[in-house]
């Protein structure tokens, strides 16, 4: 998953399932939005642009399909990777980025400042010495000034909890926001509490 098109992009990309494509458009504008939350910083540098064209490829691609959906033969479109997005608003208007933050590290912001709430960075790979973490509650968005991870919430529970995907990060989001389960069996959906806090400020 993620794995940009190399060589011949088009012909790798009509080889990938629809719903893989749309999935893979997510990430790619997941990553994006992360570096767009503080473009002054310009963290992602000339990759910008490389994101912005690999979106195009796979946008392309979906276009086409979409235009070979009225073929007899055309396969049923996926509705998985449409429908998500859908999913991911309803958890946004029911939790708080700087709330799950909180609750999820045991960081406490105190009062925020010119509307940026700041703290230790909670990801395992930062050491961080300082609150180079900054949460923007106005954008519901945030970004680490010292390893350069930001994004929005989805984001950040994909990158603290070391996920693989966005996948697994609804599902468990979709659980703490109180939403209707996706499925009864509770598999790999693991229930947010009784975690240790870390690396508190
Ligand atoms: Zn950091």
């Amino acid at each position: 998953m993620m794995q940009p098109n190399t060589g011949d992009g088009r012909a790798s990309l009509t080889m990938i399932s629809t719903s893989q494509l749309l999935d893979d458009i997510e990430c790619w504008q997941w990553i994006m939005a992360g570096y767009q939350i503080a473009p002054e910083d310009d963290p992602a540098g000339g990759s910008f642009a490389y994101f912005d064209w690999i979106i195009g490829e796979y946008e392309t691609e979906i276009d086409r399909r979409k235009r070979a959906a009225t073929a007899s033969r055309a396969p049923s479109w996926p509705t998985a990777g449409e429908s998500r997005v859908s999913v991911i608003d309803a958890i946004k208007q029911r939790l708080r980025l700087e709330d799950v933050i909180a609750y999820e590290t045991g960081a406490r912001f105190g009062k925020p400042i010119h509307g940026r709430l700041r703290c230790r960075c909670p990801f395992i790979d930062h050491r961080d010495t300082e609150p180079s973490f900054v949460v923007y509650p106005d954008q519901q968005s945030f970004f680490c000034f010292g390893c350069g991870n930001g994004g929005d919430l989805i984001t950040f529970w994909v990158a603290f909890h070391q996920l693989s995907g966005v996948a697994a990060a609804v599902d468990q989001l979709r659980d703490m926001a109180g939403l209707a389960p996706k499925r009864t069996a509770p598999d790999s959906a693991r229930a947010p509490t009784g975690r240790p806090p870390v690396r508190i400020e």
